[in-house]
């Protein structure tokens, strides 16, 4: 029984990651992937993670930043002769059969890997609950071009609750759920700026956006992760003008305890 629940980023930069980095992506406690970002088996590797240990992957959505080394991920599995039919993957229903089924296709799987079995795949709406042993997820709908989740994790483990709102417009209702999260981790692609309604068409948000939803949300510290690095520092004194708490922009390959 560890006393503070992990997360590690593997990557905290934007769509096209910046040289040297990749697309936001974490790990939680070691076991519990969320997003792939462009590169996931370099990453865990490089920071001394088995890939075949990964007991569950968490899409916040199916764009292709957040799913695009998903591919590497299955086909290491199967070298390593590792059955998938011990991974788990959750995500929202719009597209989350289609990309893995894809992705196993794209693989050849029924000519090559024939045996190699099947990821159980837990597909959760907006509203959704999932709960085993360890933790309890708790989702409510983001605002974004594709169906995505906002997810509020509830380490049994630890007793700590945190959230992570994938991509996302500015969207009260995401605060008001998050609240009595300790820590909130969420996206300020726009940059150190505050979202135009009217021209968000991207739908995602900024750093006062995302220190806004903080300061609704009334967690202790702000995680800004997925945009340009050279924008970081500057992010993170715009969400600090709105959110009185920590504010923080990972670097890659940090560990955050909570
Ligand atoms: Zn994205
Ligand atoms: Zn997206």
């Amino acid at each position: 029984v560890h006393k503070q629940s992990k997360i590690t980023f593997l990557g905290t930069s934007t769509a096209i990651p910046d040289k040297g980095s990749d697309t936001a992506s974490f790990l939680i406690n070691d076991t519990i992937l969320v997003d792939t970002g462009w590169g996931v088996i370099d990453n865990l590797r490089n920071y001394d993670v088995d890939p075949t240990s990964l007991q569950y992957v968490i899409f916040t959505h199916l764009h292709h930043d957040h799913y695009m080394s998903l591919p590497s991920l299955l086909f290491y599995w199967m070298m390593k002769k590792k059955s998938l039919n011990g991974l788990k993957i959750i995500g929202p229903p719009e597209d989350l059969k289609k990309v893995v089924s894809a992705s196993l296709t794209f693989l050849q799987q029924e000519r090559f890997f024939r045996d190699s079995g099947f990821p159980e795949l837990i597909e959760l709406l907006p509203g959704d609950t999932y709960e085993q042993s360890g933790f309890k997820l708790e989702t409510c709908g983001t605002i974004h071009p594709v169906q995505g989740l906002c997810y509020r994790f509830n380490d049994y483990e630890t007793g700590q609750i945190f959230s992570f709102t994938g991509d996302t417009a500015f969207h009260p209702p995401i605060a008001e759920f998050v609240k009595g999260s300790s820590l909130l981790v969420t996206e300020a692609s726009l940059g150190a700026v505050e979202s135009d309604p009217d021209r968000n068409t991207a739908q995602h948000s900024g750093a006062v956006d995302a220190g806004k939803m903080a300061a609704l949300a009334q967690v202790d510290k702000l995680l800004l992760i997925h945009g340009s690095l050279g924008s970081s520092e500057a992010c993170v004194q715009a969400a600090s003008e709105h959110f009185d708490g920590a504010v923080q922009w990972p670097k890659d390959g940090e560990t955050i305890f909570v």
